[in-house]
């Protein structure tokens, strides 16, 4: 986000500088240079869009595939990509086209630190096992990179109801981590993508309803088993869904 600050101030020099007192104008392409130390986008994106910017975007907006649904992270910008760049649109007021441009990209710049996580998650709370994201069930860097799909959709999440802090109580577990804590052999938490949520304001049932919108396919909450103390939300290959207590 810093660097953002600084094209700004070499415009407003650039201007005293010239006596020619054209104003500077906004420059779409001067904008989309913008960005920040995370990752730039340089050209606009629209469906039928392929590569690693459309799956940086992806990843930007896998908290927005609507009710059920789990946004594919393939770098191909097809129908579900458009419809969840258009519903991250309607959350932050922009024109809703489905294309990503300099207003979308600028919005995501404004939400991302400079290590390209949302700003209202670190990877620190994703991971209180340890420091580099070792001894899980894939290899450390998978793990970290589905940590941060995971806070993206949190992200997405936390706007949707009303930008308050959600609690995060951990994530990422390695082998022995799981172990010491009675984990399922087969958890989530040992590839990463798993979040576990405290009540906050929002409370579990609360979070676990909201969830559904934000592209988790595993929820698990009050009245499933060990689960009367948070709400647990991740990814897998198939919907589960189980919080009994929430009507869920
Ligand atoms: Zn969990």
């Amino acid at each position: 986000m810093r660097i953002r600050l600084v094209l700004p101030l070499l415009a407003l020099l650039a201007a005293f500088g010239t006596a020619a007192a054209a104003p500077v104008a906004a420059d779409p392409v001067q904008v989309m240079a913008a960005s920040d130390a995370c990752y730039s986008w340089g050209r606009t994106l629209a469906q039928g869009a392929s590569g690693e910017d459309v799956r940086q975007l992806q990843i930007r907006v896998s908290g927005y595939p609507g009710y059920g649904g789990v946004l594919a992270l393939d770098g191909q910008f097809g129908p579900g990509t458009k419809a969840a760049v258009t519903r991250f649109q309607q959350a932050y007021g922009l024109a809703a086209d489905g294309i990503a441009g300099p207003a979308t990209f600028g919005k995501i710049y404004q939400l991302q630190d400079d290590d390209c996580t949302p700003v209202n998650f670190t990877y620190a709370e994703l991971n209180r096992c340890n420091s580099d994201w070792s001894g899980g069930n894939v290899p450390a860097a998978t793990a970290k990179a589905n940590a941060l799909v995971s806070m993206w959709k949190l992200q997405a999440m936390r706007h949707a109801m009303g930008d308050r802090p959600i609690v995060v109580n951990g994530g990422f577990r390695s082998v022995a981590c799981n172990n010491a804590v009675g984990g399922a052999a087969a958890s989530r938490h040992l590839y990463g993508d798993a979040v576990d949520l405290g009540a906050g304001t929002q409370g579990f049932c609360g979070l676990a309803r909201e969830a559904r919108n934000h592209g988790f396919a595993e929820i698990l909450g009050p009245g499933y088993p060990d689960h009367s103390d948070h709400t647990h939300v991740a990814h897998r290959s198939t919907r589960f869904w189980s919080a009994s207590s929430c009507g869920i």
